[in-house]
């Protein structure tokens, strides 16, 4: 049963093309509303391009073919900027505060079935911001991660494509 899922485009984003080389996650510490809220205001200057609440709906705030401005100062896959290259998702929420829920996983998933065999993703492909910008960033809650990572290793088995 697909997760209802919507768009709301942020005007904080470049339209130039860029590379879709995996997924880099977030959690907003905002409630859902409030998120979108932030990424519709240009003086945030911040934007995810999918936004998952406890529910599993799904927001859709920078088309995947746009770069968003979710990392700021980062590195993966031996690269800086993972703007250039990562797509941005973030959990409503604090995941220090309130664990993922079930339906956030589950949409988590779905959203990334869509992506990973057509970009040949791997397990490889994802990361989360508090592994790319290491002291700067703490999202997500180590445990929280694990728990992601378990699922989508489990999900889409251990190799890549
Ligand atoms: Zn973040």
């Amino acid at each position: 049963m697909p997760f209802r899922e919507f768009e709301r485009l942020s005007p904080n984003r470049d339209e130039t093309a860029h590379e879709r080389l995996g997924v880099l996650f977030h959690h907003s510490g905002l409630g859902f509303d409030e998120t979108i809220g932030r990424m519709l205001d240009p003086a945030s200057r911040v934007s995810y391009h999918c936004l998952i609440d406890g529910d599993g709906t799904r927001c859709t705030l920078v088309p995947d073919t746009q770069v968003a401005w979710h990392a700021g100062a980062s590195q993966f896959m031996g690269r800086e900027r993972c703007n250039d290259f990562l797509l941005g998702v973030a959990f409503a929420g604090d995941t220090y505060q309130v664990p993922l829920s079930g339906p956030q996983l589950a949409s988590a998933l779905e959203w990334l079935a869509a992506r990973w065999a057509p970009l040949g993703w791997g397990p490889d492909r994802i990361t989360d911001h508090r592994q790319t910008s290491p002291g700067r960033k703490r999202d997500l809650n180590p445990a929280e991660w694990d728990r992601l990572f378990a699922a989508v290793l489990e999900h889409f088995g251990r190799c890549s494509h």
